[in-house]
């Protein structure tokens, strides 16, 4: 059973889709006017993992993610390139498909963009207007008008967010809009002006306001109501809560999206990451550095409703943290590919051990996808594995089979994230490069010293091998001689 924490109840919930069988799932999107930052992908990342997981759970699941590409910062970007705002949003889409596939997630089921919904959001808005939640600037003498929601004609305005529209309005620094009857009306359809991209209405030529797109496109793609809709946190307020008032005053159900997920920040060495601060990633800058799975490892160890640190500390963690998963891979693979696999014996006592390790797997990420505790299991079976076949032994059918076990367990877990997807020896090598890197060694010179550690070894001077031994410690790195063969290896 699924629990998910609803923003709206601000509890933990039991998951009931609409129809049985079926979830379908918006996430609010980017606006394509520039390239992407390592901050907007956290919630892809993590809605990547809900939607394998609740396919696990046997849900037919349909997501979808839209991009704006109507919007004031798509217009200046057009006007300052001399280029129309739809090469602007075209061109910077293929460049966000270029990122999204860099980061191995799954596709999205559908990519809405609001031009392809304009006919929706006018027949939305006139709805609005018929059932008095909104309203024109009438009277406008070039014919060109705007329309407003209402948010005094909604009384559960505020209820995502908790804000009520008293405390708002004297916390907020109120915009002069003569337009307005309230001056936290929102925009749902804004006036064209002169020389810029305009669609034909029943209040003149113009363009939709941001928050009716998801709204409009929800309802067209899935009718009135959703399971789950998500989205950062900082969408939270005005733009969930605007989208709810519009939606909700729309269906005639008077319901919406069941649940709101939203995904936390990421902190950016301890502050925000912003333009004026000049501290941008891109995320096709990190990747030119790092794995896309260190990102997701990055991503995904905090829970997602908590914030997640970026520093060059917590890149170190990630991938010092998937170098121990993948060398232990590589490890269990090196062992049960001695033995042909019609020989491997699966020992069911340690079958009972994983399964038992798994529930507790299943039920972090049943309670409202808690990835802490689920990762915590995981580098236990980790350790315990390390523990038993970190020594030399010959490789028996009973040990393959074990190899082979926690080889597939891990491969299991990591399939619901997109991680573990490389082949352990060769990724290894680059997550234990970039170790090396931090820890100012290079490569050879360690092979140098692990040769010539099995060169004395093989001449039995073992006082000689031990002290190399200990050098390469002090170096931090880990030799092992297995029945395999020696290899080395970064501590992790
Ligand atoms: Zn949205």
């Amino acid at each position: 059973m699924l629990r998910i924490y609803n923003t709206l109840s601000r509890t933990s919930e039991e998951f009931k889709p609409i129809t049985p069988g079926k979830v379908s799932i918006y996430v609010c999107g980017p606006t394509v006017y520039g390239l992407l930052h390592v901050g907007n992908f956290r919630g892809q990342v993590f809605f990547n993992f809900v939607r394998n997981w609740l396919e696990h759970l046997g849900y037919h699941v349909d997501y979808a993610l839209n991009f704006t590409d109507v919007d004031d910062k798509i217009i200046n970007k057009a006007n300052e390139e001399k280029k129309s705002p739809s090469e602007v949003s075209e061109y910077y889409i293929e460049e966000y498909k270029k990122d999204f596939k860099s980061l191995a997630l799954r596709m999205h089921d559908r990519n809405p963009k609001v031009t392809e919904f304009m006919p929706q959001i006018v027949t939305f808005i006139s709805n609005l207007i018929e059932k008095k939640k909104a309203y024109t600037s009438d009277g406008v003498a070039s014919g060109l008008n705007d329309v407003n929601f209402s948010i005094s004609d909604f009384k559960d305005y505020g209820k995502l967010s908790g804000r009520k529209p008293e405390e708002l309005q004297s916390g907020v620094r109120i915009e002069v809009n003569e337009k307005k009857k309230n001056p936290l009306d929102f925009a749902l359809w804004k006036s064209a002006k002169d020389g810029e991209i305009s669609w034909p209405s029943p209040w003149g030529q113009g363009r939709p306001g941001w928050h009716i797109e998801c709204s409009a496109m929800i309802k067209g793609i899935y009718g009135e109501q959703i399971d789950i809709h998500g989205g950062g946190l900082d969408l939270m307020f005005p733009h969930h809560e605007n989208e709810i008032a519009q939606s909700e005053s729309c269906s005639t159900s008077g319901k919406f999206s069941n649940y709101w997920m939203h995904w936390n920040m990421i902190q950016f060495s301890g502050s925000k990451m912003s333009k004026s601060l000049g501290n941008i990633i891109y995320m096709r800058d990190f990747l030119k550095d790092h794995h896309a799975e260190v990102y997701k490892w990055m991503m995904l160890t905090p829970h997602y409703r908590s914030t997640a640190d970026y520093s060059e500390d917590t890149i170190h963690q990630a991938v010092s943290g998937l170098a121990r998963v993948y060398s232990s891979l590589a490890l269990a693979e090196s062992i049960f590919l001695h033995v042909n696999e019609r020989e491997f014996v699966a020992e069911q006592k340690y079958h009972e051990e994983l399964q038992a390790a798994w529930n507790t797997i299943e039920a972090a990420f049943n309670d409202d996808f808690g990835t802490p505790s689920a990762f915590a299991v995981l580098f236990e079976v980790v350790r315990k594995f390390n523990a038993q076949f970190r020594r030399g032994m010959k490789v028996t059918p009973a040990m393959a089979g074990k190899a082979f076990q926690f080889f597939e367990f891990i491969k299991k877990f990591g399939g619901f994230m997109s991680l573990f997807q490389e082949y352990p020896t060769k990724f290894l090598i680059e997550l234990d490069n970039q170790l090396l890197k931090k820890l100012g060694h290079q490569r050879a010179d360690i092979d140098v010293l692990v040769a010539e550690r099995a060169r004395v070894r093989d001449g039995k001077d073992f006082a000689k091998a031990d002290e190399i031994r200990k050098q390469l410690t002090e170096m931090h790195i880990n030799v092992s001689d297995l029945a395999t063969g020696s290899f080395w290896e970064v501590m992790k």
